[in-house]
């Protein structure tokens, strides 16, 4: 299966050298489109991560299946976590740079339109009035040349991390101005804020620090908010135009090109970054060339998102649990075919989601997600978490529920494994 794999990645890169499938380019196949995919122009919805059940092998815990999801390529990650969690000489629990003017207007929540340039500014600003409680570092670089950036917030020191995620799946960019905004909470209320058991905040992310990455895929982002021009790299545009072909001529879609790149959930080289990861790698077949979503890659672990993801899991001394945002649905997955103790430690983290957002309990997960690699080959209890409840690119009328049910989660997180 990973043979056909690259020879169908393969195929797709000689249309790119072929002239997007001209004459010595390779045919595509017949088009074939499913009612279900006429409906929707994509796939199947509403967006799951829940679109395969199957019971995991046993050979998935194998410390052989650690060792191919940690490839080269994470040293970068590796001290980028040491930056974070480096003893601070500025971090006095009661001190700041300064206050800003409008401490809740730096991310801006009035468009959905939040782009990586949005996200890295407000991180800039952000890092510079509360500098005693946030730190920022790049992770990774992506295939068209961004940084993959990580924050730290509350005490480098603290006993645990949490690590949260958003934004792993393109036209899901609601979900890093989520968790954007939370930071913005958390930065403005920090001194004086607390949970609703009474916990000061400030206790609170004394003993546990958030470890986050706004945005996973923000090639795949700048895709779909906008369209070829949201790539730099010019091969990477014409890869993009061949990828469309590809998908227009397996029937994985009907969409014009315009549509269709609004609508991309993969990275900048038609990888879907949440089937990427080892657990149940092997078992993905239902892609075989890089498209819009779907396609798992030539190799567990092969895109530098990924790889900058578990390198950061990897070099956390003491992690406690790990999230990842996504959207739509309003679930949270919890099954990853995880034995006990962490069965039950992951059902008690879906409750807590469940209990503080109003959102509901998912089923199982797909397999070869990132929370898929957390549980099975870390040992660490994650959720995914979907949020909104309509098609994505969510529209701004999304965002003031989503904010509301999911402005306290750090607080909870922090509160359940302090
Ligand atoms: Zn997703």
């Amino acid at each position: 299966m990973k043979k056909n794999r690259i020879t169908a990645a393969a195929a797709v890169l000689c249309l790119i050298a072929a002239g997007c499938g001209t004459s010595d380019g390779p045919t595509l196949p017949a088009r074939v489109t499913t009612a279900a995919e006429e409906s929707t122009g994509e796939d199947l919805e509403p967006e799951t991560e829940a679109e395969t059940a199957a019971v995991p092998e046993t050979e998935e815990f194998s410390e052989a299946d650690d060792g191919a999801a940690d490839p080269a390529g994470t040293d970068t990650a590796a001290e980028a976590v040491q930056s974070l969690l480096s003893p601070d000489d500025v971090y006095i629990a009661s001190a700041f740079s300064g206050t800003p003017d409008d401490p809740y207007g730096i991310v801006d929540v009035s468009s959905a339109l939040y782009t990586y340039e949005n996200c890295v500014n407000d991180l800039r600003e952000l890092e510079s009035y509360y500098s005693s409680i946030l730190r920022t570092a790049v992770i990774g670089t992506t295939h068209d040349g961004r940084d993959l950036i990580a924050f730290r917030f509350g005490n480098p020191e603290a006993p645990k991390q949490i690590f949260i995620c958003a934004a792993t799946h393109a036209r899901e960019y609601m979900t890093a101005q989520l968790v954007m905004k939370q930071l913005e909470y958390y930065c403005a209320n920090y001194a004086h804020g607390s949970y609703s058991d009474g916990t000061s905040y400030r206790d609170l992310f004394d003993q546990v620090c958030f470890i986050v990455v706004p945005m996973v895929n923000p090639d795949g982002v700048s895709i779909s908010q906008s369209g070829e021009d949201g790539l730099s790299r010019e091969d990477l545009r014409q890869n993009l135009q061949a990828i469309y072909q590809s998908d227009l001529g397996f029937g994985y879609t009907t969409l014009d090109y315009d549509s269709y790149l609004r609508r991309f959930k993969a990275n900048g080289m038609g990888v879907d970054l949440n089937r990427n990861y080892s657990p149940g790698w092997d078992t993905l077949n239902d892609r075989v060339n890089p498209s819009a979503s779907l396609y798992p890659g030539s190799e567990a672990g092969s895109e530098p998102e990924a790889q900058a993801l578990m390198g950061v899991i990897n070099a956390l001394p003491n992690p406690a649990a790990a999230v990842s945002y996504h959207s739509y649905g309003n679930l949270v997955y919890w099954q990853y075919g995880q034995e006990e103790p962490l069965w039950t430690a992951n059902q008690v983290l879906a409750q807590h989601f469940c209990d503080l957002t109003g959102i509901a309990m998912g089923g199982e997960s797909n397999e070869a997600g990132f929370s898929n690699w957390c549980v099975r080959v870390k040992q660490l209890p994650s959720v995914t978490v979907e949020v909104g409840s309509q098609e994505c690119p969510l529209p701004i009328e999304e965002f003031s529920p989503i904010w509301e049910a999911h402005r306290e989660v750090y607080a909870m997180l922090a509160d359940c494994y302090q």
